[in-house]
């Protein structure tokens, strides 16, 4: 049973699925995982007649942690600030808006129907109201928990709350040490993180209504607790063992009493073996993602492996997307089974027709001429546009070739034997079928008496200037057959 379906077998009466994303940087391919798993589910929810609701925040009261290197000069005094209140990189608007309209961009693309909720909208109307104080009241229960897991001794002084400084607007650098059950006591700390440097001041507000923000795991619980989240992963990143989704999971149940939501921990994208890192510059953004892969196929990708498995994805110099595409050509010639049925939860709207001819071919026909009537045949137009972006920006040298306009040099290392066949086969250009003509230029080979690699070699170091190429019978008839027999019998002179 396709790792889904399996997971979603017990799962009984309403839910609620939730997945969130701090908008603060580019949006990795790897950070598309979540939101498509999470989608599925949502699908095979819903296809099962459960009443289900799909949440996913923009987590923008998070503080500014880090930079890009071109931000640091003009984002330095940003740094600790909630996202929601700092401005655009660039120009006009908000640095939230900046990056989370990416993302809603490739929400749009891949078809992701989540209901989309901004955590400082939550925060600001009141909605974690309820969940601040009851943090607090029983900020007992969530020392207990971080000292369970964390193996250390949690101050009775430390509450699971930080307020946004009303003296210097940044939320990383404050502490709060105190409550009354109507305002909280904090201090803004110069030196309590590296990354930013508070102002030093301190006082007492109430911690409702957008002053303040509870830390990312104490938040993730009260998020499941407030709207009832019955189904949450995580990546590999918050859910090794001992990690925030752990911690999380145990404040739901031991503070708020609550069962924690279905567990589905998800491993990342590889690179060569590496996790893909943007600021490594390893990997590939969301949006590169979609110029080479139809949004059906990098759903496919996202859903096909098991969640737990890592998936190794280097489309530079290798084979990694033709292959790709041949696997779902594959599924969807299987009719059932896992990669079915991964192909059918990939579609979007109507079910995809699939093209006749494979990727690589595709991949050939669009450096050839004249080649639209063929693509167009196989109906793959969709798909020509995924395999010229692909030949333009990850395929190997040995993918790529051009037809030369003018009689290449290379000629001067043909062999006799060599020149002698391209003078035969230009008298056999009176051909309309490739299959048979294929065959006919093997046949030539063997009555020449000449390897037929030999043969191959001749005819491709004439038209590209190189010994292979695409299959020799396509390439010459997508070409002028005045422009090939002019060409063979130069070079066989
Ligand atoms: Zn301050």
């Amino acid at each position: 049973m396709f790792w889904a379906d399996k997971l979603l077998e017990s799962v009984k009466g309403p839910q609620v699925i939730n997945d969130a994303w701090t908008p603060s940087g580019i949006v990795h391919m790897g950070g598309l995982k979540g939101p498509v798993i999470h989608d599925t589910l949502f699908k095979i929810l819903k296809g099962k007649g459960h009443e289900v609701k799909f949440t996913f925040g923009f987590d923008d009261m998070d503080a500014i942690d880090g930079l890009p290197q071109e931000l640091t000069k003009t984002h330095g005094k940003y740094l600790g600030i909630p996202i929601c209140n700092a401005p655009a990189p660039h120009g006009q608007g908000s640095f939230r808006e900046y990056y989370s309209s990416t993302m809603r961009d490739l929400f749009k693309d891949l078809d992701i129907k989540a209901d989309i909720y901004l955590a400082s909208e939550y925060y600001r109307k009141g909605i974690y109201n309820k969940a601040i104080q009851f943090v607090l009241d029983n900020a007992d229960g969530v020392r207990k928990v971080y000292a369970d897991m964390y193996k250390k001794e949690i101050s009775k002084d430390w509450y699971p709350l930080q307020v946004v400084c009303p003296n210097c607007g940044k939320v990383g650098t404050t502490e709060v040490n105190d409550w009354d059950g109507k305002e909280v006591t904090y201090i803004c700390r110069k030196d309590k993180v590296e990354w930013a440097q508070g102002c030093g001041g301190s006082g007492k507000i109430s911690p409702f209504d957008g002053n303040a923000t509870m830390p990312f795991k104490v938040e993730w619980a009260a998020k499941w607790w407030t709207f009832g989240v019955t189904i949450e992963g995580a990546g590999k990143d918050h859910a090794s063992s001992g990690g925030t989704y752990d911690v999380a999971r145990k404040l739901v149940k031991d503070v708020f009493g609550v069962e924690p939501p279905l567990a589905i921990p998800y491993e990342f994208f590889l690179y060569d073996g590496h996790k893909m890192s943007s600021s490594k510059g390893l990997g590939l953004t969301g949006e590169k993602l979609l110029e080479v892969l139809s949004a059906q196929i990098a759903r496919f990708l996202m859903i096909k492996t098991p969640p737990n498995q890592a998936v190794e994805f280097n489309p530079h110099q290798t084979l990694i997307i033709p292959k790709l595409y041949d696997d779902y050509q594959k599924a969807a010639a299987e009719k059932e089974g896992d990669f079915a049925r991964a192909l059918e939860l990939s579609q979007i709207g109507e079910v995809e027709k699939i093209p006749s001819v494979r990727f690589s071919v595709l991949a050939q026909w669009v450096q050839m001429p004249n080649t639209e009537e063929e693509i167009k045949k196989a109906g793959a137009q969709k798909w020509a546009k995924y395999a010229k972006v692909w030949v333009e920006k990850y395929a190997p040298e040995e993918e790529k070739f051009e037809v030369q306009k003018k009689l290449p040099s290379q000629v001067d290392s043909l062999s006799s034997d060599q020149k002698k066949y391209l003078a035969a086969l230009a008298e056999k250009l009176d051909v309309k079928n490739a299959e048979d003509f294929q065959t006919e230029i093997y046949e030539l080979s063997k009555q020449l008496g000449i390897p037929s690699k030999d043969a191959f070699a001749s005819i491709y170091i004439c038209l590209l200037g190189k010994d292979h190429g695409p299959k020799a019978a396509w390439l010459i008839l997508s070409l002028d057959k005045e422009f090939v027999k002019k060409r063979f019998e130069e070079a066989s002179k």
